[in-house]
């Protein structure tokens, strides 16, 4: 990119239409919308009521962050987005002219342009550096007239981008457009003059006495002085971050002031940053330029990027905020002429927005601040459904993250099945592809793939801006919708980097291990390159561990997990026995606190009266997730966490000050209230219930029910039993079964289902007439995968839609174990027919009332439940249980519940029921010896009331 990079550029931009350069400059904050029109003809019938088609015309509207256009109507769609596009540069101020300069013209309009601002004329204009000319003509004694360069170099972004036609580099270091303007005011020595050491341009003439006197100059004083709240940022660490007010007078001028707070004389030392935070925000860096740089301007070009390495010491919190190098102490400050005010435009920035600014640089930064929940939300690990989605998305982050750190936008490159299975050469095709249309801001749309199947597949790739490579994720998941693909793959690259940015310490291959399977190749040299920085910021933001306060206010380790960092656990508030589950919607009310030792008052930090998360996606901190896991709807839980890194503690603090102070001397921690106020089901259970009659769940149970019956079973056990659903309501039925067990590797699942058949048997107990003659049931935590002999030989098994929560080849692995050591006398298997889930979805639409976008995201939901490894079609099942019977001398018979097995696509569950084909006893005799016991006791009923529960 050195020299030739210029001439590349100038050609590239020749091309650009209107349009290009809209999408160029706005990316997807352009949204073009093309309507019909419809021109009404004059048929000379007045007073009919159908209207009369004339020929079909377009316009289009065109909505930019601070504005919209419309455009004239059209006969061809392509037309009208241009015009709209054209109309929108107009507005802008944005020259379409197609005739883009080569370096040389773009020096030669440089000083033209440095030149016109020197002009009378240009103290009427609309430009927001006239505001600066203005004030000059205040400023006192040797001061007066003269306006600092800096200004002329971040406030007029004509000026820059003819900088950078000139010199590219100058897109990744801001100062070398003062450079390139200092340099093109001694050009025009008849006309303006500069001065050794002084970086600052004024006239040679005066202007003319009736300019001076005229209202121009007069009427743009305010009256008053102004207090502005700006952020003071030490180049030490050591230092902490601090506000400061500026007093700007009514007739003083700002920079002036801001100078005077860095210990600098006059404005003239000042270098100023571009703006910073959102596009139309005046919120810039301010800091002192040093000596040499002032010194030293007389070098010929070529080596002009040699000034910008000057000796003052980095100012890493300052560089980090701004994306490019800072030297000594900084303020930041949101003050300014604008285009649109008349006067000075100015905004206080608190301690709390400059934190807010520094966490918003990391994924889950956006990712909170998008959710107004610092302290509680996280970013969430998987994106399952665009429905359960809550906050920015994905996508939406990752284009942000790259912006906010000068990097390219990320480029994606979707591509289909069908490319996929055909030759590498095809795929490179549509890469290639992708990284064209990249220029102009838009993404590659993969060329054979239909909507129908799933079959897209993303990758991501981020570049520097100088397209260096820094990371690039290929997930190897494919998705129906190309949307989803996109989102998925976005994410991926946000977790990477989220995991770097909170421990920017970790070595890289540690960081992939950690985080797993995130398909992501980074370029090291390039990424650390790039973020390094980082790791100095984040050292610095000491953590005050409150873990002794945690302690002794901690009496026994029972209302702790310290494994999670809880502490001080209590779950209060009767149990309503519906409890969130993965998948499903918790709606929580909540209220963070600080808690400081040896104070009775509290500080709130942060409060939601209703907040939403999608459960077992990492969408909140752990902490909270795991309370809310426990907890049923209408509870209410508090508890106490260790302090999380500072910056997040007072970008959620009102009165950071305060806060700060008090994190820097006391021992504090967290304290979360949080209260259950209702879940919603997850997806396949909404669906279930909504669509059969009595609940699918149920069905199966009965099902179950009646080959219990059937076969005068007395000893069953329910592998997988989850929640105990199915234990808990065949105590409702008189059976024989005296013997119930139930197997789960989940806890949290086998705690539920402990609560719910305890008190269902101590009722059964009380009862005159009872119904069960279960006199003993036990549940065990393991893996259904490894065998117990404890539960050998039992007359009757249960796997009720277990299956297909595990990979493939654990559930063959279950299907040998079970057949050839468990040896039931009868197993019933049940999983999803993965051909019903079509009627389930299409019906699920019509239920859910949602907008259509989300309709049809739904549908794309591949299985019934994210947590499902597979889901088989009947011949697929038909096969696995067929197989598995023959091998292990058992009978298979296959049966359903939902739909019908007559009509297509069959049961919505399909089942298999296995019976051993063996005598029982010659089993049983060779099993006895062998004694596994690898499961654990987890509850235990021993039919005269009395339980033993380990948990
Ligand atoms: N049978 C229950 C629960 C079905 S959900 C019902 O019909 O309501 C699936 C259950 O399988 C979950 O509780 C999960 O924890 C359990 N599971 C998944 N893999 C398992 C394994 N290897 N061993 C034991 N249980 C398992
Ligand atoms: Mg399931």
């Amino acid at each position: 990119m050195e020299n030739g990079g210029l001439s590349v550029v100038a050609v590239r931009k020749m091309k650009l239409t209107p349009k290009a350069i809209i999408v160029q400059k706005f990316g997807r904050n352009a949204q073009f919308t093309v309507d019909e029109v419809q021109d009404v003809v004059q048929n000379g019938c007045p007073g009919l009521a159908i209207p009369q088609k004339g020929p079909c015309l377009y316009r289009c509207s065109l909505q930019l962050p601070e504005f919209s256009v419309v455009s004239e109507t059209f006969k061809k769609k392509k037309d009208a987005e241009q015009s709209a596009a054209e109309k929108a540069l107009e507005k802008l101020g944005i020259d379409p002219s197609p005739n883009v300069p080569s370096a040389e013209e773009a020096w030669d309009k440089l000083i033209a342009s440095v030149k016109h601002l020197f002009s009378n004329e240009f103290l009427s204009s609309q430009s927001p550096l006239r505001g600066h000319f203005i004030a000059a003509l205040r400023r006192d004694g040797d001061l007066y007239g003269s306006v600092p360069a800096s200004v002329i170099a971040v406030c007029d972004s004509k000026l820059a981008n003819l900088c950078k036609l000139i010199n590219p580099k100058v897109e990744s270091s801001h100062l070398l457009v003062l450079t390139y303007i200092m340099r093109a005011a001694t050009r025009l020595s008849e006309f303006v003059v500069t001065s050794e050491g002084q970086l600052s341009i004024w006239r040679k003439d005066p202007y003319p006495p009736e300019i001076k006197e005229s209202s121009i100059i007069q009427q743009s004083e305010s009256p008053d002085s102004i207090c502005i709240e700006a952020i003071h940022i030490p180049s030490s660490l050591e230092m902490a971050v601090h506000p400061v007010t500026l007093n700007v007078s009514s007739t003083g001028y700002y920079l002036d002031v801001i100078a005077r707070n860095l210990d600098q004389t006059d404005g003239n030392k000042i270098l100023v940053s571009r703006t910073i935070g959102k596009a139309s925000s005046e919120m810039r860096l301010y800091f002192a330029a040093p000596k040499s740089y002032l010194l030293d301007l007389s070098s010929d070009l070529p080596n002009v990027e040699e000034v910008v390495d000057f000796e003052g010491s980095l100012n890493p919190r300052a560089s980090y905020l701004y994306g490019q190098d800072i030297y000594g102490d900084a303020i930041l400050a949101s003050i300014g002429y604008t285009r649109k005010s008349e006067g000075l435009f100015h905004e206080d920035i608190t301690l709390q927005s400059y934190y807010r600014m520094l966490i918003h640089l990391t994924p889950s930064g956006v990712y909170k601040l998008s959710r107004e929940a610092i302290l509680t939300a996280e970013l969430p690990m998987a994106f399952t459904t665009r429905t359960n989605w809550r906050g920015s998305f994905p996508r939406e982050m990752l284009f942000m993250f790259c912006r906010q750190h000068w990097l390219s936008e990320p480029v994606f490159s979707t591509c289909s099945n069908s490319l996929k299975e055909s030759s590498e050469s095809s795929r490179f095709y549509e890469k290639s592809a992708a990284l064209e249309s990249a220029e102009t801001g838009k993404e590659c749309t993969s060329g054979g793939g239909t909507a129908a199947s799933d079959n897209v597949r993303c990758e991501v790739k981020i570049f520097s801006k100088s397209r260096d490579p820094i990371l690039e994720c290929s997930p190897k998941e494919f998705y129906k919708k190309q949307n989803e693909s996109i989102e998925n793959a976005s994410l991926k690259v946000l977790s990477w980097l989220n995991a770097y940015f909170k421990d920017p310490d970790i070595p890289l291959e540690k960081l992939n291990n950690l985080v797993g399977a995130l398909d992501i190749q980074c370029y090291p040299q390039n990424f650390f390159k790039k973020f390094s920085s980082y790791r100095f910021i984040h050292n610095v933001q000491q953590r005050k561990m409150g873990e002794k306060l945690l302690q002794a206010n901690s009496i026994n380790t029972l209302n702790a997990i310290p494994e999670h960092g809880i502490y001080c656990l209590s779950i209060g508030g009767p149990d309503s026995g519906i409890y969130p589950s993965n998948g499903c919607l918790s709606f929580i009310s909540y209220s963070v606190s600080l808690v400081i030792e040896g104070e009775t008052m509290k500080e709130l930090l942060e409060s939601r009266e209703e907040f939403e998360f999608e459960m077992g996606t990492g969408a909140v901190i752990p902490q909270v997730e795991v309370v809310t896991a426990q907890m049923s709807v209408g509870q209410s839980a508090c508890f106490c966490k260790e302090l999380p890194p500072q910056e997040l503690i007072l970008a959620a603090a009102d009165d950071s000050a305060r806060t700060f102070s008090l994190l820097s001397s006391r021992a504090c921690c967290l304290e979360y209230h949080i209260t259950l106020l209702r879940v919603t089901e997850p997806p396949e259970d909404r669906m279930e219930q909504a669509l059969f009659s009595p609940p699918l769940s149920k069905q199966r149970v009965e099902y179950a029910l009646q080959h219990i019956k059937e076969s005068c079973a007395t000893t069953l056990v329910d592998f997988g039993c989850g929640s105990g659903s199915l234990l808990d309501s065949l105590l409702d039925y008189p059976t024989a079964l005296e013997k119930i067990v139930g197997v789960d590797i989940s806890q949290k699942s086998l705690s539920r289902a402990a609560k719910i058949i305890h008190s269902k048997l101590s009722k059964k107990l009380d009862a005159a007439v009872p119904c069960t003659d279960v006199k003993s049931a036990v549940l065990f935590d393991g893996s259904i995968t490894v065998f117990d002999s404890r539960l050998h030989g039992f007359d009757i098994g249960t796997c009720l839609e277990v299956i297909e929560h595990m990979e493939e080849d654990e559930a063959s692995q279950f299907g040998n174990i079970v057949l050839s050591s468990f040896c039931p006398r009868i197993l019933i298997v049940s999983t999803p027919n993965y051909e019903y889930n079509a009627i389930l979805q299409k019906s699920s639409s019509t239920i859910q009332e949602d907008d259509p976008d989300e309709k049809t995201q739904l549908q794309s939901c591949k299985f019934r439940n994210h947590d499902h490894k597979f889901e088989w079609t009947r011949d697929q099942f038909n096969c696995w249980a067929t197989e598995l019977a023959a091998r292990h001398n058992y009978s298979v018979e296959f049966s359903g519940v939902g739909g019908s097995g007559d009509r297509e696509p069959g049961f919505a569950s399909q089942i298999a029921v296995f019976r051993s084909r063996s005598p029982p006893e010659e089993d049983d005799l060779l099993k006895d010896g062998d004694s596994a016991h690898h499961y654990k006791v987890i509850w235990e009923w021993d039919g005269n009331g009395l339980s033993r529960s380990s948990l």
